[in-house]
């Protein structure tokens, strides 16, 4: 089997039947992959995906150098086991958070999904933004869709050569700079970057570096659009969570077709709007063709809409012969007004309603978080002794200072009659630090008969009562 379309070189879409001689296109199930040249865009949907490339890698690359309380304001510190974020200090019994994080990004998800379809996938995405980035640089070096054709069919001279070197140079210094602000999440950058002076990295920094780097070279540089379409779980199951009313990006074939090209001194009046240039598919990073409707492969960023509002203003015709619509509102079942209104539809207002009860609990929870964890737990090898005529049993208790001041706290027993805390009633610890120790606590021999009873722990910060823990153990009377 044998593909008669060299997409490589070719402006039409693979998809466009029939080939030349009126026979069917065939296509080899085991197709090699031929690189998609991407003809530049700009227009409305270009420049906001522009607005989220720098968002994004503002934040992401900017991030890691913020300083807080004379410390980097996000770090997840994986040697402490504490995780910075401005002037929170979580530790690893914080979890729970993460779980909450990972619950409402979920819902967000779905909410945007179901509102306007793939819009994470065609703006924000990282390896749309790294694929984005990487092409900007290739363009720049080697010219528009039309030369880079030229570039990699002409001969391998020198200037391909100095292109190629000087491309796949600044990939690579992207993606190394990429590599080591990850690692500065959780190593601190400026330590990072003192030891990348003398190259004097920790052995799992400099893998996790190269090994960032180098998925980022390949994936923004090489797979590209083999990423979204082979290898993204998430755009496999996006379906379930359309319906007709999710704004997509819609060719109107009502008004685009029948398709031609417009010709001088011809009646041109039977054609649609659609005049047939391939400008949609040319500049679509996933190379597919828009007006054979929604595909899988559409990462729905708008290209398209750009490129297809270009030709149809040059032509003088209404923009939005390929937009953002939904089904009903294609199928003239809500006009431009309905449509908004049907974005507040039941599904949407489910959505926003939990999304709103998860951020506003994760909000709660944090407001009123008590800065100071207490791990308490018997000492295993010591059940129960007499001791200098009483009862002892011992604990080994934690406590975890999670604000950001050093911290006095006292500690209190109680539970049955005459018991009593022999260690230090008292201890010190630094902001952000834990104070371990083996604490005593004693009861007259006849204050209880034998058998296993109940006791609390009170922890309390001397300079404000209301940063308390109440711990339950047990105390074994012998
Ligand atoms: S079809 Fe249009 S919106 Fe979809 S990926 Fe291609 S250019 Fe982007
Ligand atoms: S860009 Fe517009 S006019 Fe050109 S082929 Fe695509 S849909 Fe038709």
């Amino acid at each position: 089997m044998n593909d008669t379309t060299s997409q490589k070189s070719s402006s039409s879409p693979p998809s466009s039947p029939p080939s030349a001689k009126g026979r069917p296109r065939k296509i080899s199930l085991y197709e090699k992959h031929k690189k998609i040249y991407i003809r530049p865009v700009q227009g409305w949907w270009a420049t906001w995906r522009w607005v989220f490339v720098w968002g994004t890698q503002l934040v992401f690359f900017g991030l890691p150098w913020l300083q807080w309380n004379e410390r980097q304001a996000i770090l997840f510190h994986l040697v402490e086991r504490k995780f910075y974020l401005f002037g929170m200090v979580l530790w690893p019994q914080d979890v729970f958070y993460l779980t909450v994080l990972l619950i409402i990004s979920a819902y967000a998800l779905f909410l945007f999904t179901a509102v306007a379809g793939r819009l994470f996938c065609g703006y924000a995405c990282p390896q749309t933004v790294y694929t984005e980035i990487f092409m900007w640089i290739e363009h720049k070096l080697e010219g528009d869709r039309t030369a880079q054709i030229k570039l990699d069919t002409g001969p391998r001279d020198v200037r391909r050569l100095r292109l190629k070197i000087t491309k796949h140079g600044l990939w690579l210094l992207f993606s190394l700079w990429a590599g080591f602000t990850l690692v500065g999440y959780f190593t601190p950058i400026r330590e990072l970057l003192a030891n990348a002076g003398t190259f004097s990295f920790g052995g799992a920094e400099l893998f996790w570096i190269f090994f960032y780097a180098g998925f980022t070279y390949l994936m923004a540089g090489f797979m590209r659009e083999q990423v979204c379409k082979y290898m993204c779980p998430y755009a496999r199951f996006q379906s379930v969570m359309f319906d007709p009313d999710t704004l997509i990006v819609t060719y109107d074939k009502e008004r685009g077709e029948p398709r031609g090209v417009r010709r001088k001194n011809a009646d041109n009046s039977g054609l649609g709007d659609c005049v047939d240039c391939n400008i949609c598919y040319q500049v679509c990073p996933t190379g597919i063709d828009i007006r054979n409707g929604l595909q899988y492969e559409c990462i729905g960023c708008g290209a398209c809409i750009d490129g297809c509002d270009e030709v149809m203003g040059r032509l003088g015709l209404s923009k939005g012969l390929v937009r953002y619509t939904s089904e009903n509102a294609l199928a003239g079942k809500h006009g431009r007004t309905g449509l908004a209104s049907h974005i507040l539809r039941p599904r949407i207002l489910l959505y926003m309603t939990l999304l709103a009860i998860v951020i506003g609990a994760a909000i709660w929870s944090l407001a009123t978080r008590v800065p100071l964890r207490v791990d308490l737990i018997r000492d295993r090898s010591i059940l129960a002794r007499e001791v200098e005529g009483r009862i002892e049993n011992l604990y080994i208790m934690r406590v975890m200072n999670i604000s950001e001041a050093p911290r006095q706290f006292s500690i209190r027993v109680s539970g049955i009659e005459g018991i009593a805390l022999v260690s230090d009633a008292q201890v010190t610890t630094a902001a952000a630090e834990n104070h371990e120790a083996t604490v005593s606590v004693r009861v007259p021999p006849d204050a209880a008969k034998k058998g296993v009873y109940k006791i609390f722990f009170e922890i309390v910060a001397e300079d404000d009562p209301k940063v308390a823990v109440r711990e339950k153990t047990t105390f074994i009377m012998p």
